[in-house]
């Protein structure tokens, strides 16, 4: 049977940095994807926004893993020439209610390291982008957008110039542990059982699936899934903004935004909608929710000009209506299995933080 040190699952952005890191450091590294080819899930399916880190609870993963990650993705952006704009985005209040809570929005990013935050009065704000209604708005000046599938390439190129070997249509479909690591049994037109050192799971939504078929993986160590689907709606015609615009958080994501990809074409979403399956169609009808959204701070949005663009789904490691969660990055000192790391959870900082998660997972696999 082959065997190889280190093996990660999934080649969405995670997995791939985190094949980087380890082939950086000198590891032998096999990536392992169930489908054809990169970043076919969660990873092209998502805002493409570099966050600045703001809205995190202190101390969490997702702040110190979306700061340190955002100054790593410019400038590997900057070294690797990958395409990006730092636009800002403005964070936009449109009640007395709201205004009150901007402050403190600015006192938690302080605290995670975001100190570049001003408040603008609404005329301030309009001076800004004239098609905006506020009552007051928060600049961030460090935030920005991504090509992401440009980025993912890039961490390819550089793992396999590391050595490190991607192998596509690779379903990891049980695994058991063995004295010297993890024994895998991997499915597709040619199954074979591999063994390794150390097992990354970074198979996104399916994490939690794949660590219960881990014969030996403790069950109290498993994180449950909730699928919080997110859809967008594509505008048609051209941005009103040149700014990314944010409504000021809501339960379980950040509003109905407003993003532009680097082509400048303008979407509003994603929104909120708790789901059972893996199934990304947008209803058309949820249109509706989103005019009235974007007419609290775009109140110049016409009728028709929302069409379904696509949908994403945030893996949640807890319910509708429960606290927010943090990323979960479970090793050995948590669940007692060597040569065993988890991701659980990485939904949205998740490609802003991706450079930083893979070093600190790097980091892990020397003691893992
Ligand atoms: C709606 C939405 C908007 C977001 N917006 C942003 C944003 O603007 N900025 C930001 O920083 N983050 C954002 N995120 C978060 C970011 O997209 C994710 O954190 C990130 O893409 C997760 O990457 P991943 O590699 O963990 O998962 P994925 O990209 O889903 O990759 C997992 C891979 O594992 C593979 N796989 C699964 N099971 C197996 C198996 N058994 N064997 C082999 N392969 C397997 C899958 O095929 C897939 O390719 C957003 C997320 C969502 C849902």
């Amino acid at each position: 049977m082959e065997t190889v040190d280190c093996v990660v699952v999934g080649a969405g952005v995670i997995g791939l940095a985190v094949a980087r890191a380890l082939a950086l450091a000198g590891r032998e590294v096999i990536v392992l994807e169930a489908t054809e080819g990169i970043g076919t899930e969660t990873s092209s399916r998502n805002s493409e926004v570099i966050h600045a880190g703001i809205y995190y609870p202190a101390g969490s993963l997702m702040a110190r893993f979306c700061v340190a990650g955002k100054k790593a993705l410019y400038a590997y952006c900057r070294d690797r020439g990958v395409p990006f704009a730092n636009c800002g985005k403005l964070i936009v209040a449109t009640s007395e209610t709201e205004d009150a809570r901007l402050p403190m929005i600015m006192a938690r990013a302080e605290v995670n390291g975001v100190t570049d935050l001003r408040l603008l009065s609404a005329a301030e704000a309009r001076a800004l982008e004239p098609n905006l209604y506020c009552t007051s708005a928060v600049l961030s000046p460090s935030t920005g957008i991504i090509d992401s599938h440009a980025y993912m390439l890039a961490l390819q190129g550089d793992a396999e110039n590391e050595g490190a070997a991607f192998v596509f249509h690779s379903p990891v479909e049980a695994g058991r542990v063995v004295p010297d690591g993890v024994e895998i049994f991997v499915g597709g037109a040619d199954p074979i059982t591999l063994r390794c050192r150390l097992l990354v799971n970074s198979a996104g939504l399916h994490a939690p699936a794949l660590a219960r078929k881990i014969a030996s993986m403790p069950e109290e160590h498993i994180f449950p899934t909730y699928f919080a689907k997110g859809n967008y709606f594509i505008l048609s015609g051209r941005s009103p903004f040149s700014r990314l615009i944010y409504p000021v958080p809501v339960p379980g994501g950040l509003g109905v935004h407003l993003t532009i990809d680097l082509g400048g074409q303008a979407r509003f979403g994603p929104d909120v909608e708790w789901v059972d399956q893996i199934d990304y169609r947008v209803d058309p009808k949820r249109a509706e929710s989103f005019y009235e959204a974007v007419r609290r701070y775009w109140p110049g949005l016409k009728d028709g000009a929302l069409q379904p663009g696509y949908s994403g789904i945030r893996p949640k490691t807890v319910p509708p209506g429960a606290p927010g969660q943090d990323f979960v990055v479970q090793g050995p000192h948590a669940h007692g299995v060597p040569g065993l790391i988890h991701l659980f959870g990485i939904e949205s900082p998740g490609l802003t933080a991706s450079l930083a998660l893979a070093d600190h997972i790097a980091g892990m696999a020397g003691t893992a």
